[in-house]
């Protein structure tokens, strides 16, 4: 990977931003396209509140070229037809295409919403790449199944692609939550629209011509951006799609449900929100690993994580000197200029999520927890979106700030006395993605992964997990999984051919 490489300099990154032509128009049929209205919008760096390019605004006209398309794309079999060992082919070129424009996808996600360019580079561009790859390896490598009958029949069971996916996908690591979709989608021999958010759209875009070149043939894969309400819920609403996955927030993916529920029944999978508690117990192996874990946790991609450790429950005898390890290890999250190599934190997305997180911090406030840390936005006269990591104490579970998911750089912490207690606040709450506990008692670290209501959970760090693992929530995190092998599931129906052999 690029990533082992020394980063380049914010100067570089600078220069080739300045030289970057940044492609802005929909992808439907195998071509680069205005929207069918010739209707734009802007797309804005939260670095700096530069243009960075007026992008195709679509909609439902283009939804029913993009899905026409895709669905001749699918009946005449030109890539659901393929042996899988070829489509696995096609997604390897596109793996290794991604790596040779790691550089360039990382800077166009920088510009487009604010995450350290290293973080883009090292985490989401590498992830991506291992992403597609690991799952193309993988795909012609999932057998059928053969019912135990009796002689004279036969039973099989195979696994076919659903048709026509649309895939909706949110800005906060807008590439690699796109991978998490297309890679699996496109292994199983499906059609793909995806919709990127207004936000976030360039990288989408450029992929769409990166996939062209790998091989993938017209029409199999089409790039919509566009609003929501205008472009995703056609799609969502669209008779003649049969697969609709999401990732996104709780209310979006709830209406995404509603869609499909009153149009023809697709298939549909959301990823949504979450609240997770990192649990620390008294006993744990290295309060100050945990510490440094719990700041990264709530600060990495500036709080802009479905996972983010953004309740930090504390055992009360241990609390405040805890508190103070994490408030010093926050001091090192100052959001620096996202293309400066080591920015620990960058901006926030757009100046919409700098009122939403601030107008939480007043929520704190008022609502009586201690401003432990920061609270402030910062950087203002740069024209960008950078807001200073922010950490509440004595923070009680039924204030906002505890129950809501403000997806910005705000922790708040919770004190408890017992084990029974921490368990009961962690799992009051609508969300269920993740959890972590740190303890050096592996019976407790057993009973509380098993009591947790998370589809993951860590013990003793935090964030673990790779392309080998399922990765979703309980409750209104959402349904279904991305990553691993269980992934396919989203995407195929299963078959079952009886035949009769008795002649
Ligand atoms: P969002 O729900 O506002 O938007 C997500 C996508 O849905 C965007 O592409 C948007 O244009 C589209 N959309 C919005 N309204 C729509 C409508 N009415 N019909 C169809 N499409 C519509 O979410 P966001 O602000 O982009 O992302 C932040 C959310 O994503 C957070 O809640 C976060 O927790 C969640 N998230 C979850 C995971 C996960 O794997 N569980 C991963 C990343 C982010």
């Amino acid at each position: 990977m690029p990533a082992a490489r020394p980063l380049p300099s914010r100067a570089d990154w600078e220069r080739r931003a300045a030289a970057l032509a940044i492609e802005t128009r929909a992808h439907i049929d195998g071509a680069y396209c205005d929207a069918a209205s010739g209707a734009t919008f802007d797309c804005i760096s939260p670095i700096d509140g530069r243009l960075l390019g007026q992008v195709a605004r679509c909609g439902a006209a283009d939804v029913e070229r993009a899905v026409a398309a895709a669905r001749r794309a699918f009946a005449d079999r030109r890539w659901a037809g393929l042996a899988p060992a070829k489509r696995k082919r096609v997604l390897q070129a596109l793996a290794r295409l991604v790596e040779a424009h790691a550089e360039e996808l990382a800077l166009l996600e920088t510009l487009d919403m604010g995450k350290p360019v290293g973080d883009a580079l090292q985490v989401d561009l590498a992830a991506t790449v291992r992403c597609i790859a690991w799952t193309a390896e993988a795909i012609d490598k999932v057998y059928g199944e053969v019912a135990p009958t009796a002689e004279d029949e036969l039973g099989l069971i195979t696994r076919e692609p659903l048709g026509v996916v649309a895939a909706i996908v949110p800005w906060n690591f807008p590439l690699l939550m796109a991978a998490w979709k297309l890679a699996p989608a496109l292994a199983c021999g499906n059609s793909v629209i995806l919709k990127p958010s207004e936000k976030s759209p360039l990288t989408a875009i450029r992929l769409a011509a990166l996939a062209l070149e790998a091989g993938l043939p017209p029409g199999v894969l089409q790039v919509l951006p566009g609003y929501g309400p205008e472009c995703g819920e056609p799609l969502a609403r669209h008779m003649d799609v049969d697969g609709l996955v999401f990732t996104g927030s709780t209310a979006v993916g709830k209406h995404l449900l509603a869609c499909a529920a009153t149009s023809n029944m697709k298939r549909t999978f959301v990823e949504c929100g979450g609240k997770s508690p990192n649990i620390v117990f008294a006993d744990a192996p290295d309060l100050d690993a945990a510490a440094q874990a719990a700041a990264l946790g709530i600060f990495y991609n500036q709080g802009e994580v479905c996972t983010a450790a953004s309740r930090l429950l504390v055992e009360r005898s241990i609390k405040d000197a805890f508190v103070e390890k994490v408030v010093a290890a926050a001091r090192g999250f100052q959001p620096r200029h996202p293309l400066e190599p080591g920015a620990p934190m960058g901006a926030l997305v757009d100046a919409a999520q700098v009122e939403r997180v601030l107008a939480y911090i007043e929520a704190g406030r008022r609502e009586g927890a201690r401003l432990a840390l920061g609270g402030a936005r910062v950087h203002c006269d740069s024209g960008g979106c950078y807001i200073e990591p922010t950490v509440f104490d004595q923070v009680t579970p039924g204030m906002r700030i505890a129950a809501e998911e403000i997806f910005g750089p705000v922790l708040s912490v919770i004190a408890f006395d017992t084990e029974a207690e921490a368990l009961a606040i962690a799992n009051d709450s609508i969300y269920g993605l993740a959890a972590g506990v740190w303890t050096r008692d592996l019976a407790r670290a057993h009973r509380m992964a098993r009591g947790l209501r998370a589809g993951s959970v860590w013990v003793n760090y935090w964030d673990g997990g790779d392309m080998t693992a399922p990765f979703g929530g309980f409750k209104q995190s959402g349904n279904g999984r991305d990553k691993s092998l269980h992934a396919f599931d989203k995407y195929t129906e299963l078959k079952a051919t009886w035949i009769n052999l008795a002649g």
